[in-house]
This record gives C-alpha cells, sequence and structure tokens, in this order.
C-alpha cells in the first residue's frame, strides 16, 4: 500500500517544510532541519549526472531506443496555483507559467501526447509512438479549467482528468485544503483552540508543527461534530477572520473548489477524456462500499456526458492488490497510482505507476523522465 498526500482523505498534509515555503521568510529553523549537507551533495550529485548525461548523447541515444519505445511515461499532476497554492504544497500545486514551461518541453523535445486508451492499447501491441507520453489530472479543480486547459488546447494536447465528484455535485470548497491554507496563511499568530475545536487552549501557529497539528485538530473536531457542509464553511470563514483573511475572496476566486457540471460538460464537449477517482475520494476495505461509491462517481459522469468510464486512479495514490479484480469486476481497463515510474511492457495495468510532477521537480530531472533516462537508471540496459 502506498500513500500519496494530495490533502483529501489524509488529513495531515506531509511535512509542511518538505513540501513549500512560509509567508515571510519564517520556519528557517524547520528548513535548516531538512536541508543537511548530504542532501545538498545528493543533489549536486544528481543533477551532473544528469547534464552529463545529456551532455554525452546518452539522452539521444535513449529517446530512439527500443528500450524507450517500449515504455510509456504517465505525466501526473493536480492542481495549478491561481494565486500562492504553490507556496503552500509545492507537490500539489504548481503555477501556471512552469505548467506551461513543461509543456513546451515536451514539444520541444518531440514527444508523441497520446490520449491514455491510445496509449495503453499501443503498449500493448508494441506500437508506441517515439517518446510516447500521457499527461493526466486528479481531482479536477477548477484551476484546471481556468488555467492548465487553456495551455493543453494551444499544443491540442490531449488530457484525462481523474474527476472525484463530490465536491463537483456540491460546488463547495474542498474543507480540509481550505482551512490548511488559511492556518498557512495565518503564520505567526496564536489564536483560540476552543472556537474551531473541542480542546481548550491555543492554535500556536508559530510553526509549521503547530500549523499542522492545528490544522489536523480542525479537520478532527469538524468530523467529530459531524459538521454539515454549510457549518464547515462557517467554521473556515471565522477561521480567516481569526487570521486576517479575507474569505470572501478566496471563496470567489474558488481556489479549492472542483469545476462543477457545466465546466465538466463543456470539456467532455471539447474532447477531455474525464476518468474515474471514486465520489468522495476515498478507498473503503468493504467492497459492495467501495463498488457503490466507483458506481455513483460513474453515474455523476454520465450527467456530464462522459458515458461508459473505464479508466481510473487511486484516491491520494492510495491502493491494495485486493481491489484489482473488485476494479476488473466493475469493468475498469486501468488504474494508475503515484508511485514514481514509466509503464512497461510488463505492468500490471490496474497499478499502473506515474511521474507525479510538481514544482520541486527541476527541469533537467523532468527533462530526464522524458527521455527515460531516470527510468533506465533503475531498470538496468536497454534492450
Ligand atoms: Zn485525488
Amino acid at each position: 500500500m502506498r500513500v500519496f498526500s494530495d490533502g483529501f482523505e489524509s488529513g495531515i498534509p506531509e511535512r509542511y517544510e518538505r513540501f513549500g515555503q512560509w509567508p515571510r521568510g519564517v520556519a528557517r529553523r524547520a528548513r535548516v532541519e531538512v536541508c543537511c549537507m548530504p542532501s545538498t551533495v545528493l543533489k549536486t550529485a544528481k543533477m551532473i549526472t544528469l547534464v552529463a548525461a545529456r551532455e554525452f548523447g546518452v539522452y539521444s541515444a535513449l529517446k530512439h531506443s527500443n528500450w524507450r519505445n517500449e515504455r510509456l511515461l504517465i505525466l501526473g499532476y493536480h492542481g495549478i496555483s491561481l494565486r500562492d497554492e504553490h507556496l503552500w504544497r509545492c507537490g500539489l500545486f504548481m503555477p501556471v507559467d512552469l505548467f506551461a514551461r513543461r509543456m513546451e518541453l515536451i514539444s520541444r523535445l518531440g514527444c508523441t501526447v497520446l490520449p491514455l486508451h491510445d496509449a495503453l492499447s499501443r503498449l500493448r501491441t508494441h506500437t508506441l509512438a517515439p517518446m510516447s507520453i500521457v499527461i493526466t489530472f486528479d481531482d479536477g479543480f477548477y484551476n484546471f479549467y481556468c488555467a492548465a486547459y487553456p495551455v493543453l488546447k494551444r499544443y491540442r494536447y490531449p488530457v484525462t482528468v481523474y474527476q472525484t465528484s463530490y465536491y463537483s455535485a456540491c460546488e463547495r470548497p474542498l474543507f480540509h485544503l481550505l482551512c490548511s491554507y488559511i492556518l498557512w496563511k495565518g503564520f505567526g499568530k496564536i489564536i483560540d483552540s476552543k472556537v474551531f475545536t473541542d480542546h481548550t487552549g491555543p492554535l500556536d501557529l508559530r510553526t509549521a508543527g503547530g500549523v499542522n497539528t492545528a490544522a489536523a485538530r480542525v479537520w478532527a473536531f469538524a468530523r467529530s461534530a459531524k459538521l454539515s457542509q454549510e457549518e464547515r464553511q462557517t467554521l473556515a470563514e471565522k477561521l480567516a477572520d481569526f487570521v486576517g483573511l479575507d474569505y470572501s475572496s478566496i471563496v470567489k476566486a474558488r481556489l479549492f473548489n472542483l469545476m462543477n457540471r457545466a465546466e465538466l460538460s463543456e470539456l467532455v464537449h471539447e474532447g477531455v477524456d474525464v476518468q474515474l477517482h471514486t465520489h468522495r475520494h476515498r478507498m473503503p476495505n468493504d467492497k459492495a462500499m467501495f463498488l457503490a461509491d466507483l458506481a455513483e462517481n460513474r453515474e455523476f459522469l454520465k450527467t456530464i456526458g462522459q458515458l461508459g468510464a473505464r479508466y481510473f486512479a487511486y484516491p491520494s495514490g492510495l491502493y491494495r492488490s485486493e481491489v484489482f479484480p473488485w476494479l476488473s469486476d466493475a469493468g475498469v481497463r486501468s488504474a494508475t497510482t503515484c508511485e514514481t515510474g514509466m509503464v512497461g511492457p510488463d505492468s500490471n495495468c490496474m497499478c499502473l505507476p506515474r511521474l507525479i510532477d510538481g514544482s520541486g521537480l527541476s527541469e533537467p530531472e523532468f527533462e530526464s523522465w522524458l527521455c527515460g533516462f531516470r527510468s533506465f537508471l533503475w531498470s538496468g540496459s536497454p534492450r
């Protein structure tokens, strides 16, 4: 089982100091803890290796090799920043100009961007085009519609959006992300815990760990008190007031909303492939509950014009082998994870790896993945 924290179900996000930056240059102590010498040396060594490999023609050789032609790189994205979300969680959000540069590099290197179903079919028949890649987005944030899609359209790249549907249908901001972002923006403050949780004492936002704890407490309270969507939004608004943030502007900008039915229908009409990602972004242990949630997700996709969705991405990248036959029974043809790697001829179609691209990935590293060099290093000699 693997978990990729994308902020829906996992509760506490990964270590903030690894994920992003802090307002006003704070949390220096936390950064120093993780920026230790060995990791700096390793990073430098890695960059030297990548540059040397490119300069000595390894990339060019790999690009045209049978080894690369037998492999598919599936790129995975989540959100594109509408403001400063990438500074908060660089693994989840990417600035639009960086995303545009990624797409430009894909074009410049001569990669072939294929629709997901076509790429998987070609993989089976050993007829992939040179440097084949697939572009996928998880969750279906509103920022896909207004920021990512215009870039993709410019390049005429096909794309698959794995759409979770509960928040699309109710058209409200994702509470977990909203609260976490508000608390991050309130860094340095101390607020009264009793107003937002069932704990007494302060919520201390003066450290990264303190903000993490505060977010976890607020989420836990909302769950245990069984707050309705309306009550959760009221709580988030109150939290924003306490940290001095303009709540209405966040809501108006739809920073943490998913695409609604009208937007999704428009995209499906334009040829965007919208696929399964569960209704409530969860993986129930019970088979009947799992299949019921999947069916609800599929029914929602029907209402936006996507009939018979058959491709799936595990929410939060979390998967376990017992669900493979469940997915097959439900007519699912492939399932993608957040495990890092390229898809090869022997890959299990129910746990396909991807490269989850984010602001933390440098351009040389991204290029090394497109060419296959990074995957080749891990897997051995080209055939
Ligand atoms: Zn997701």
